[in-house]
Parts: C-alpha cells; structure tokens; sequence
C-alpha cells in the first residue's frame, strides 16, 4: 500500500478528549473514528489491526476444538425474561421495540441465547461436551463511556459456552480455556496475569480475569511477581496437564480489588515479589453450572435416562479492547511498536524524497514490489515530506521495521532498522529473509 492512497487520516493536534495514549494515537492515527459517546468506526489501519487479533483469537479457539458460530445482535426479551436477567439487568442493557411492539434488545452478552440454542437441539449426554464460540458486537449502555475503545457501548467480544454433563467435567473445559486466553495473550505479545475474580452479574462460583499490567487499567491488582514464570510450554494439552497448570497458578497470589485482603497478601507474598499495580482487563471466564440452564429448562439425559441440567461456562475476550490495550502495553516515550504478529504492516519502506530527486522514490518502488512477491504487506512512504517528519510519524504508526532509502543506502545495502534500535546495512535479500521469520 502506497500512503498517499491510505486512507488515514492522520492529525497533527493531541485531542483533547482523549485522556489515555492509547486513545490519543488511535485518533491521532486515523485508527478509529468516534460516531458518538462510545460509539466509533473502525477505519482502515485501525480495522486492518482488530481483525488480526480477531483471527489470533479465533485460532486459539479452535485449537482447543471450540467450534465458531454466529449470533445475531439482536434479541426477543422473551429469553432474558425466563432467565430472570431482563430487570437484573438494568440500565446497562438497550432496549427497543420492533413495529409490532415487540420487546427487543441489543445483545449485551449471549448465555440466554445460546441455552435457547442448545436446549432445542441437544438431548442426550452423548452429545457433550461441546464448546461453541462466536465473535460479535456486543452493546453496553455504559454509564460514562471512556478511554476510547477500551469502554464503549458498541464494543466487538468473542463468547463462548461450554456444555458439560457434570461439574468435574466442566472443569476441564474451563481449564481448555484458561489455557487457550494465556496462549492468545501471549501471541498478542502481551503478558496476561489470571485472577481469581468475583462473577458479577453473570453468576456463578469460580471465575478468573485476565489482566495486563497497565498505569491507565481500571483494575486494580495484587499480585506475587512469581505468576510470570510459569512457562505454559510446560503443560500439554490434555487433562491432567491442564489440571497442573491451574493447579500450578491458584499456587501464586493473584487478585482484584473484591477479593483483596491486606493481611493476606503480606502473609502469602515476600515484600519483594509484592505487586500493587493497575491493569486492563482483557478476558473474563466463568464457571456458572445451572445458573442459566435450570430456570431455561435446558435439560440433558445423563447415562441412566434421568433428566438433569447442563452445566455450563461462558468465556469472554474484549478483541475491540485489546487493540488498545495492545498500545498502552507497549508505547513508550512517543513510540509505538506494534507486535509483529498484529502489525497493521510487515514493514515499511522510507525514501528521502524532493521535487528534483525522484531516484530514490523510483528504488523504493522497485523493493516494494520485490517485497509484495514475497508476500510481504509492506507500506510505502510516497509522501513528499522531509525525513524527520516522516520518522516522527512512523514513530507514532508503529511498523516494527523500516527500510530507509537515503544517503545511507547505496546500490547493494540498504538501510535497515527496527523501531526502537539502530540501523544497520543489509542487502535486500537479507532484509527478505529477516521479515519472513
Ligand atoms: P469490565 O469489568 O471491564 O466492565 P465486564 O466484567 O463487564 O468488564 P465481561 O462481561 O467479563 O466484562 O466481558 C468480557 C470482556 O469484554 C471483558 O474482559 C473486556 O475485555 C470486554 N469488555 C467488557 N465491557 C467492555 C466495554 N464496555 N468496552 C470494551 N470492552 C469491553
Ligand atoms: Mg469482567
């Protein structure tokens, strides 16, 4: 893509609005566009990035055999209504009527759906355990929107359910889960602390969030600093190994705001490994049972012939939320750098252009289709603008690597740098092979 052609509107002034640099630069790059009070549209580069994490989520789905499926966004009240959720709800939910009057609402989360779903398709307990997922628009009437996408009302989550025969089985799906969020967070590039968290409004005893370390979090997080060592490529994905590994984690101290204790915490964690900090939360699952499934009537066979109520899990991403959490994660000191594998490009290609000198301009093309071949989604800077400018706003558009087309470059070595490092000389071969791994 040249970036004379994207469509990225790109500005010079900070905005205002925005408090957090994750919402700063997502404006200020053109990334997403506010439609109204926690409402935006995605444009091209920050669209380009969300259906990257989608895709890294949407693996991790179904390696762990989570099966994809589509809910609409719109729902009859008539659901909520047995479940006992539609005045629970409150004022979060948005409500409206069709022109037959009609109750309606706007999906804040699925589990009445998919009980709905499930109770009029599934009978016999031959049929579990099963494991449905989607990737939708969600909408929450939040009370003070803010913090750009990271709380909207409009906001893009994948879901999923588990269904179980019993409760030792719907363990092993919670811990295909907790296992499958920490291997997408680590893929985004992202540390991602598991918490024993409090289930809300969705129900239910056993829960965890995931949270990154973050200043600008809205979670507020006690933790023992031990948690990042446990190296996932330790366990294997079957049961027993899966058990280990939440075994291994409710080891470390890891908690929110509602389940800290003082006392606890400095009885269970050194002084040195104490961390009192902030984070985003990023994924939220829960163990629930027959919270949903009981009031809705979803009843399976179990071996005996007798009727009993599934027993069910829901486990949520925020994929619009972490495009900026993934920022605030790792921008530093006016720099951001994206994470290879979410990076709106693979890289960048940056001639020194002027009016009287389109050599190099000409020399930039000539790679950028030599790079295209390769399959490589490079971005070429054909923009007539002097050289620090342009790093300046490449500093800010965050491609992990940059080709400089300038005094440096001669006829065999060129330029190459990574943001954040320094440059050095390759040929173009070498510059090939380094972005393809
Ligand atoms: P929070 O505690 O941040 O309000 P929640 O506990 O209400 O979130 P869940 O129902 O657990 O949210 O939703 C799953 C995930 O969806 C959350 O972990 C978060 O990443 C994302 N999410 C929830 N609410 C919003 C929102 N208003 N805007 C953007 N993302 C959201
Ligand atoms: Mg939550």
């Amino acid at each position: 893509m040249y970036l004379s052609k994207l469509f990225i509107p790109i500005t010079k002034d900070l905005p205002t609005e925005a408090k957090i640099k994750s919402h700063q630069l997502m404006l200020r790059t053109g990334m997403i566009k506010q439609s109204s009070a926690g409402i935006y549209s995605w444009l091209p580069l920050g669209f380009k990035v969300m259906k990257k994490i989608e895709q890294i989520v949407r693996e991790e789905q179904n390696f762990i055999g989570a099966q994809e499926m589509l809910m609409p966004t719109i729902q009859s009240s008539e659901i909520w209504k047995e479940s006992g959720r539609y005045d629970d709800y409150g004022e979060e939910m948005l409500r409206i009527k069709d022109r037959q009057g009609r109750e309606m609402l706007y999906g804040p989360t699925n589990e009445e759906l998919i009980t709905d779903i499930f109770r009029s398709s599934v009978k016999s307990y031959k049929s579990l355990p099963q494991l449905l997922y989607h990737i939708q628009w969600k909408f929450r009437d939040e009370i003070r929107p803010r913090f750009g996408v990271m709380r909207c009302k409009e906001f893009y989550m994948k879901d999923a359910y588990s269904f179980d025969l019993s409760d030792d089985e719907a363990k092993k799906s919670y811990n295909k889960m907790f296992f499958s969020y920490l291997k997408t967070f680590q893929r985004l590039g992202l540390k991602a602390i598991p918490m024993a968290a409090d289930t809300g409004p969705i129900g239910g005893d056993l829960s965890h969030e995931f949270v990154i370390l973050a200043e600008t979090g809205e979670s507020q997080i006690y933790a023992d600093k031990n948690i990042f060592e446990i190296d996932l490529n330790n366990y294997k994905f079957n049961d027993q190994s899966l058990k280990k590994m939440r075994d291994d984690f409710s080891q470390i101290y890891a908690v929110t705001d509602d389940k800290y204790k003082e006392e606890e915490f400095n009885d269970k964690v050194k002084k040195d490994n104490q961390m009192k900090t902030k984070g985003i939360e990023v994924g939220h699952i829960f163990y629930f049972s027959d919270k949903y499934s009981k009031p809705m009537n979803c009843l399976i066979d179990d071996k005996d012939g007798k009727k009993t109520s599934v027993k069910m899990g829901s486990y949520g991403i925020g994929v619009s939320r972490l495009v900026g959490a993934t920022i605030e994660a790792n921008y530093n000191n006016d720099v951001m750098k994206w994470p290879k594998s979410i990076s709106p490009f693979d890289a960048v290609i940056i001639p020194s252009i002027s009016k009287n000198n389109k050599e190099n301009l000409e020399k930039a093309e000539k790679i950028y289709k030599e790079l295209q071949k390769q399959n490589i989604d490079v971005l070429l800077d054909d923009v007539d603008e002097n050289m620090s400018n342009k790093f300046k706003k490449h500093d800010l558009i965050g491609v992990p690597y940059q080709i400089i087309i300038g005094s440096k470059s001669d006829g065999i070595n060129l330029e190459f740098k990574e943001l954040n490092d320094k440059s050095e000389l390759l040929s173009l071969d070498k510059i090939k092979s380094k972005l393809k791994n």
